[in-house]
């Protein structure tokens, strides 16, 4: 009889929730990940405690599999960004309508949560199992075992959800046809952090994502549930007056944070130590096409990492498992072939929208929010949602507060960034926004959608 055993390479995020979607298919699930088990304290990574914003796809996903109370203790909403600027002053820019937010949570602890959730389901966890090779062909995998040994398994399916340097994904490279871009952007991120204050409380608004936006670079805060918030900080990795590259000392540390982020490293007892402790990584993104052959498939992060600027590629993963899912459910846990197929026919359209959209984000993160003429315009587009719910929805609703198909919020949204630039080419608009003809506004995005 057949097994229909699926084996998952990862024990990410990515590959701990799509092992309990496929447990609660009745499939017999083995998840390998080459990291010691993360739920063991003694392994839990310096420098690494990244917080992610959990939006309305990710919540989607979690809720199709009765996930969402288990994790809703562990979020913190955040309604909007908190803009500082470098004398310390503060606006604050909703993300959406009142009540709608992205939501905070620990990296570390959502996958321990889903890991452990994997394995209350029955999936087999294989923690210290290094996938080092693959056979496409025969559906096999050479495990590199705790000791050292080397095991090789077979397997009716493979997925590989083992993210941005996918083991799978250069199976794939080697042995099938499968077409590769990579790209490293200009900047590299470093963890920081704000601890709570002396009395125990939050040393700023726990209920928005702040960001100190520079131009070149910035530095964003979100917070925790023990009243610290996890800062990352952007910067290029060379060139420029401020880099990596030229922060050799405390000196020029404290120089950067004194000149550019005054406020918040008054708040940074530990700026130091951190900063010269934790390490620099860098920030890529992945393309590739196909992303199956034969009974492999890739997921998640490895078949389309992208930078974190939308905050959408745990989301994007999530919806993956969601759709991945849905396919099984409609054609059956035996036509894996047919399965793979559909997915990426309908997926990769999506994600190669994702990955535009977030590297477009980059340059409004770190300098477009500290633009006067920006604000308005989001203004401006905030009270035609208001006025024109159905007409006009703001690109980051389409993409963080709705399941709507990322090609079709990124195809919405160019054609109201060329209405919003005519709006925006008035010498008055920053005096006038207030009057501007809204109705006209939608009768020109009305008509551009029908050419
Ligand atoms: C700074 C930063 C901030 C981010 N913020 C957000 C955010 O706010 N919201 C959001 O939605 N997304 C965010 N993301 C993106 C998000 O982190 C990723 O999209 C997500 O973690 C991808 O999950 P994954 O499971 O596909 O891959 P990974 O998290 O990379 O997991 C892959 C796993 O596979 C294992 N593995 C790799 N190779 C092998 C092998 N050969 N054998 C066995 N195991 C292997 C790895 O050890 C790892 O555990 C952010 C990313 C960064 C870098």
């Amino acid at each position: 009889m057949k097994k229909n055993d699926v084996s998952i390479i990862g024990a990410g995020l990515i590959g701990s929730l799509l092992g309990i979607y496929l447990q609660k298919r009745g499939l017999d699930v083995s998840i390998y990940e080459k990291r010691p088990d993360l739920r063991d304290k003694k392994y839990a990574p310096a420098g690494r405690s990244i917080n992610m914003a959990l939006s309305d796809r990710g919540w989607k996903a979690l809720d199709k599999i009765g996930l969402r109370e288990m994790v809703a203790p562990y979020v913190i909403p955040m309604y909007g960004r908190r803009v500082h600027d470098e004398h310390g002053e503060t606006s604050f820019l909703p993300y959406g309508k009142e009540n709608q937010a992205i939501y905070s949570i620990s990296r570390g602890k959502f996958n321990h949560m889903l890991v452990d959730e994997a394995e209350r389901y029955g999936a087999k966890m294989n923690f210290n199992h290094s996938c080092e090779e693959i056979s496409i062909a025969d559906t096999a995998i050479k495990v590199v075992l705790p000791d050292g040994t080397q095991e090789y398994r077979e397997t009716d399916v493979i997925i590989g959800a083992d993210g941005a340097y996918s083991s799978l994904r250069d199976a794939m490279q080697r042995q099938t046809r499968l077409n590769y871009k990579q790209e490293y952007i200009s900047h590299g991120y470093k963890e920081l952090t704000i601890p709570p204050t002396a009395e125990g409380e939050f040393a700023m608004d726990p209920n928005a994502l702040h960001i100190w936006p520079r131009g070149q670079f910035m530095l964003i805060a979100l917070p925790n549930p023990d009243k610290s918030f996890t800062c990352t900080l952007f910067l290029p990795f060379e060139g420029g007056k401020v880099c990596f590259d030229k922060i050799n000392d405390e000196e020029d540390l404290e120089s950067v944070f004194k000149t550019y982020f005054a406020d918040a490293f008054a708040l940074m007892p530990d700026l130091n130590k951190e900063y010269f402790g934790n390490p620099t990584s860098s920030l890529i993104n992945v393309e590739c096409f196909p992303w199956l052959a034969n009974k492999s498939m890739l997921i998640g992060d490895a078949c389309h990492a992208m930078v974190p600027f939308f905050g959408q590629g745990m989301n994007c993963g999530f919806e993956d498992c969601f759709i991945l899912d849905g396919l099984i459910e409609k054609y059956g846990t035996t036509s894996w072939e047919l399965v793979f197929e559909k997915f990426q026919k309908v997926r990769k359209p999506d994600t190669d929208a994702i990955s535009e959209m977030a590297r477009n984000n980059f340059t409004e993160m770190r300098d477009s929010v500290a633009n006067p003429r920006f604000l308005v315009r989001k203004k401006i587009e905030a009270k035609l949602h208001e006025l024109y719910p159905t007409e006009w929805i703001p690109l980051y609703t389409m993409v963080t507060f709705s399941d709507m198909k990322y090609a079709d919020a990124y195809a919405q949204g160019k054609l109201q960034d060329e209405v919003m630039d005519k709006v925006m080419e008035d010498p008055m608009i920053m005096q006038n926004w207030q009057q501007v003809d809204y109705g006209a506004i939608i009768s020109q995005i009305e008509t551009a959608r029908m050419v």
